[in-house]
């Protein structure tokens, strides 16, 4: 699963918007260059978490967020949590 596919997956889809428009992107210069990163993807050094800022926005466009670092969880983790979150409470 592919980056912004995750956070998808995770938040749902604002559509109409793209990730420039959310105070979670973070900018940075790197020798000239600009690299984007997303603050609840997680931010490292390499290329891994690099991002685009005209990807399609997630749910999480311009929200609070406390959790860890998407980036850490594994696919499988993901899915599980989504399944989890959609389950109704006995
Ligand atoms: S939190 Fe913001 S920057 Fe990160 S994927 Fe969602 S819309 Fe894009």
């Amino acid at each position: 699963m592919e980056k912004i596919e995750r956070m998808h997956w995770l938040y749902g889809i604002d559509k109409g918007r793209r990730c420039c428009d959310c105070s979670r992107l973070e900018i940075f210069r790197v020798g000239g260059r600009r690299v984007c990163k997303c603050q609840i993807y997680g931010v490292g050094r390499g290329a891994a978490t690099d991002w685009s800022p005209n990807w399609e926005a997630c749910g999480m466009r311009n929200r609070s967020y406390a959790g860890v670092e998407i980036q850490t969880l594994e696919p499988a983790q993901t899915e599980q949590a989504v399944k989890t979150e959609d389950t109704p409470a006995p």
